[in-house]
């Protein structure tokens, strides 16, 4: 079995973000791997903007909605310890530029947030259950409860 050397963490800033986050953050110091985060945005309105585009995370946009996404990302980053290279905030639909940027970068592992307290049709939530679907890498899911 091969280590994990790069590890992918998705993020949301759903109320479950922070354990996800924190699991990431342990397992790559065990693992001493290099960590990247990617938070995909798909909740403020970005017209023209094709799905897939990367954000720059150094230049002001003039769209305070942008510009708060951006700072609640980097805060994250920062305090993950992340490097700007491993910061990738994404325009488009989170499974498919999560599971498209692990190949794209080589990464060995995902780490995805999944629901499970609503029984076997939401045995995953769906993002994770797109994510397992379509990376080509493995992908851990960190389980979430709602009295966590
Ligand atoms: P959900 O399917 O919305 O319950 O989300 C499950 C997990 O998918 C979350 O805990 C995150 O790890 C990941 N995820 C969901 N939405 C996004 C997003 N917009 N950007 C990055 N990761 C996401």
């Amino acid at each position: 079995m091969n280590d994990y050397k790069k590890i992918l963490v998705a993020i949301d800033f759903s109320d479950y973000g922070n354990i996800v986050i924190n699991q990431a953050k342990h397992l790559a110091g065990k693992l001493n791997a290099e960590l990247s985060v990617i938070h995909v945005l798909d909740n403020i309105p970005m017209p023209d903007t094709p799905y897939g585009t990367i954000i720059t995370l150094s230049v002001q946009s003039g769209d305070p909605l942008l510009e708060a996404e951006k700072n609640k990302f980097n805060q994250v980053c920062d305090d993950l310890g992340v490097i700007s290279t491993g910061r990738w905030l994404i325009w488009g639909k989170p499974q498919e530029e999560i599971t498209g940027l692990a190949a794209k970068e080589k990464i060995d592992l995902i780490i995805v947030g999944s629901h499970g307290h609503h029984g076997l049709a939401a045995l995953m939530g769906s993002t994770a259950k797109g994510v397992i679907f379509n990376a080509e890498c493995d992908v851990l899911t960190v389980h979430l409860k709602d009295n966590q």
